[in-house]
C-alpha cells in the first residue's frame, strides 16, 4: 500500500509559500491507518523500548495506538504550561525566536530507553529538543520514527539517533 495516496498536499498552510502535509486524510481511512501504525511498529519494536515519547500534537496520535500495539508505556512532550503537576522543560532554537517543550517530573525513569514519535521530520529541530528533554530527565533514547520525512530539509543531519520515515518526499 502507498500511504502517500492518503496523505492530503495543502498549498499555502499555515503561511503562503508552504505546502503542508495532511495526515487527516490518512486517519480517515482505516486500512491506510492500520498499514501505518503496523509499519511503524514493526520499526521501532527492535529497539525495545519502555516508553514512546509522542510530541504535541500529531505525535499523540501515531504514539499511542503504537503503544498498545508494542505493549509499552506512552508520555507526552507538550508545550509550555499544558501538563499538570510538576514539569521539566527545555528550551531550543527556532529559526526565529525560541520554543518550549516540558515533559511530567518523573515521567521517566532513569535509564528507560524512550523512542520518539511525530508525525512528520522537517527540519529536525523539534526532536532534537525531545531528544534533548528526555536524556535531560535521564532516559536513553534509542531512536525515533515518524510517518512522514521532508528529506530536502536534512533533518537527519541534526539527530543522533536511528530514525525511521514511511514516506519520504524531496
Ligand atoms: P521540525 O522541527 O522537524 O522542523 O518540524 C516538525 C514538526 O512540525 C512536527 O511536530 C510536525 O507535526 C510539524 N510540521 C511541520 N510541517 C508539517 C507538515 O507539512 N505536515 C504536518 N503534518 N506536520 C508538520
Amino acid at each position: 500500500m502507498d500511504i502517500k495516496q492518503h496523505i492530503r498536499e495543502v498549498p499555502d498552510f499555515p503561511k503562503p509559500g508552504i505546502l503542508f502535509y495532511d495526515i487527516s486524510t490518512l486517519l480517515m481511512h482505516p486500512g491506510a491507518w492500520q498499514h501505518t501504525v503496523r509499519q511503524m511498529a514493526d520499526a521501532i519494536a527492535p529497539h525495545k523500548p519502555d516508553l514512546l515519547a509522542g510530541i504535541e500534537s500529531r505525535g499523540f496520535l501515531v504514539s499511542a495506538p503504537l503503544a498498545l500495539m508494542l505493549g509499552c508505556g506512552f508520555i507526552m512532550l507538550r508545550k509550555k504550561g499544558k501538563l499538570p503537576g510538576a514539569t521539566v522543560r527545555h528550551e531550543y532554537d527556532l529559526e526565529y525566536g525560541s520554543d518550549i517543550i516540558e515533559i511530567q517530573e518523573g515521567a521517566v525513569q532513569p535509564g528507560q530507553k524512550v523512542v520518539l514519535v511525530d508525525d512528520l521530520l522537517a527540519t529536525g529541530g523539534t526532536l532534537a529538543a525531545a531528544a534533548e528533554l528526555i536524556r535531560k530527565v535521564g532516559g536513553q533514547v534509542p531512536a525515533a520514527a515518524c510517518i512522514i520525512e521532508l528529506t530536502f530539509l536534512n533533518g537527519r543531519d541534526k539527530l543522533d539517533m536511528p530514525i525511521t520515515t514511511l514516506a519520504q518526499y524531496d
